[in-house]
């Protein structure tokens, strides 16, 4: 599948949950800042391997459950203190890649068990459903931060960004 699915399906999942979770009184989840950073690791395994073929992509070690792994190994790091607050968001961006190659295992196939031990799945989902895809989930997107998120933006307030200044003469 192409880049704007990529990014579009772990939106629509993050901001579906925030929404859920607001509505059930638990709280905003995710910030549209934080769910948008966590959606665009959703490009990572072919930012981390370019590819225009599909045997590019066969042969791309980011498609593959080890690389999976090795995201997930980082979220440990956000258990720590300082970090702590990041950790819904660092999930989200390790479910953005997962789901990134499931995609891609329903559309075409991909290495998962590793580079040279054979491809898993298949066209699924045909090619020329793929630009239609873009648009359509990209569009629900929109929607869901215009309608959802758009007014939980955390705003500086102006008073931060124009602390005055002493000059010492
Ligand atoms: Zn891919």
């Amino acid at each position: 599948m192409l880049i704007g699915t990529h990014i579009s399906l772990p939106y629509i999942t993050g901001a579906l949950a925030t929404i859920a979770s607001k509505k059930a009184g638990f709280g905003k989840l995710f910030t549209a800042r934080n769910l948008l950073i966590a959606s665009i690791f959703g490009m990572l395994p072919d930012m981390l391997s370019i590819h225009v073929s599909q045997e590019a992509r066969h042969a791309s070690y980011t498609h593959t459950i080890w690389f999976i792994l090795a995201c997930t190994s980082f979220l440990p790091i956000f258990g720590l203190k300082p970090l702590r607050r990041l950790f819904p968001t660092a999930v989200l961006a390790v479910y953005a890649v997962f789901l990134h190659v499931i995609c891609d295992m329903i559309s075409g196939g991909v290495p998962f068990s590793g580079v040279g031990n054979g491809i898993t799945g298949d066209y699924y989902v045909m090619p020329e459903y793929w630009i239609p895809m873009d648009v359509f989930f990209t569009y629900i997107s929109w929607n869901l931060y215009k309608k959802y998120l758009r007014e939980d933006q955390e705003e500086i307030p102006i008073s931060v960004v124009c602390e005055p200044v002493r000059i010492e003469k």
